[in-house]
């Protein structure tokens, strides 16, 4: 398969080139068509294997410009982690001008919460300062389309497993969860037959 066989937008393509990818990876061409038609997926697959553009592409193929609220929250379990998604999302986001905003602990809240202020489509955040956020009113989540859960044993391993089934409960119930992980523990599936509907499921 090619980039160009997924139907994306030229936007989109553009940002893959210049990102020097020149093939989908493995876990991409099996996540895209699943992803991009709004499946429910949980996602068994390791880090270097290409997964954060595998939600990333179909997130900003989807994300639509002219909303004035976020539409996708990706949570992640580190601080790195956010960053690096952040980057990841605003490089495959940039000719259509998505702005990610990353929130995480250790930063000054007001600073996060003046870049939610802006037009933000995309919320990259570990569980913590993401739930803070939700409680202050400062993070918005009616237009929430897309869930993902990064690295869900590392939230698990980490005690974050209570803090993402609050966020969980919190977001719209129209919306897509993608959920990805390197193993898939019991609590990992409790999770998605509570809160995810015709879970697909792919492994790498
Ligand atoms: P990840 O597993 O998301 O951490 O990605 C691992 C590395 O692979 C990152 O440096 C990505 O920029 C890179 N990458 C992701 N997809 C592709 C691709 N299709 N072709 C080449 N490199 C890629």
């Amino acid at each position: 398969m090619n980039f160009k066989d997924y139907g994306l937008c030229d936007e989109i393509l553009k940002s893959i080139e210049l990102l020097g990818y020149k093939k989908p990876s493995e876990v991409q061409e099996k996540v895209l068509p699943l992803a991009l038609k709004d499946n429910d997926l949980l996602v068994k697959s390791q880090t270097g294997s290409g997964k954060t553009a595998s939600f990333a592409i179909p997130v900003c193929e989807k994300i639509v410009w002219e909303e004035n609220a976020p539409q996708a929250l990706i949570l992640s379990p580190t601080r790195e982690l956010c960053v690096q998604i952040k980057e990841d999302v605003s490089n495959i986001g940039k000719f259509k001008r998505i702005k990610a905003v990353p929130v995480y602990g250790k930063q000054p809240f007001s600073m996060q919460e003046r870049a939610l202020k802006q037009r933000t489509h995309v919320v990259v955040g570990t569980p913590g300062r993401t739930m803070d956020h939700i409680e202050r009113g400062t993070l918005k989540l009616e237009k929430i389309k897309y869930l993902i859960i990064d690295e869900a044993d590392e939230m698990l391993n980490m005690g974050f497993i209570d803090q993402v089934e609050s966020i969980i409960k919190s977001l719209p119930k129209d919306r897509v969860t993608m959920l990805f992980s390197a193993t898939i523990p019991e609590e990992i599936e409790v999770l998605c037959k509570k809160y995810m509907k015709n879970v697909k499921k792919v492994e790498i």
